[in-house]
C-alpha cells in the first residue's frame, strides 16, 4: 500500500477529530436529551452542545465541548432538532441564552 492511501490522509481529518465527531453524533442521537456522551479526553460525562444559528430554518453550527478538559470541536453546518434550544445568531455573543467557553479547539 502506498502511504498516502492510508486512511487519515485521505479523508484530511485527524483521528483526535473524529473520535470528537464519533462523540457529536452520540450526544446528537440523545437530543432533547442532554446525553452521558463519554468525552474522548479525559473519559468524563461533562460534555456540552450549544447550537447557534437561524431559530427559523433551523440551521446552525455547533460547539460540542467537555467541561473539565475545556476542549471541544466546532461543527460548522447542523440541523437542530424541534425542541431543542438554539441561540440566534443575530443576537449579540454576550447576550445569548447558551453560552459556550473559550475551550481549546480541536482541529478536523
Ligand atoms: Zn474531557
Amino acid at each position: 500500500m502506498i502511504a498516502w492511501e492510508s486512511g487519515a490522509m485521505i479523508d484530511g481529518m485527524s483521528d483526535e477529530f473524529e473520535t470528537w465527531l464519533d462523540a457529536f453524533d452520540l450526544m446528537y442521537s440523545a437530543l432533547p436529551a442532554r446525553g452521558a456522551t463519554p468525552c474522548p479526553d479525559c473519559g468524563g460525562t461533562t460534555l456540552h452542545l450549544v447550537f447557534t444559528g437561524d431559530p427559523r430554518s433551523r440551521r446552525a453550527y455547533a460547539q460540542l465541548w467537555c467541561e473539565k478538559c475545556v476542549r471541544g470541536i466546532h461543527v460548522s453546518q447542523t440541523v437542530v432538532p424541534t425542541g431543542v434550544p438554539m441561540n440566534d445568531y443575530r443576537m449579540p455573543r454576550e447576550e445569548r441564552p447558551h453560552q459556550a467557553p473559550d475551550f481549546v479547539l480541536i482541529q478536523p
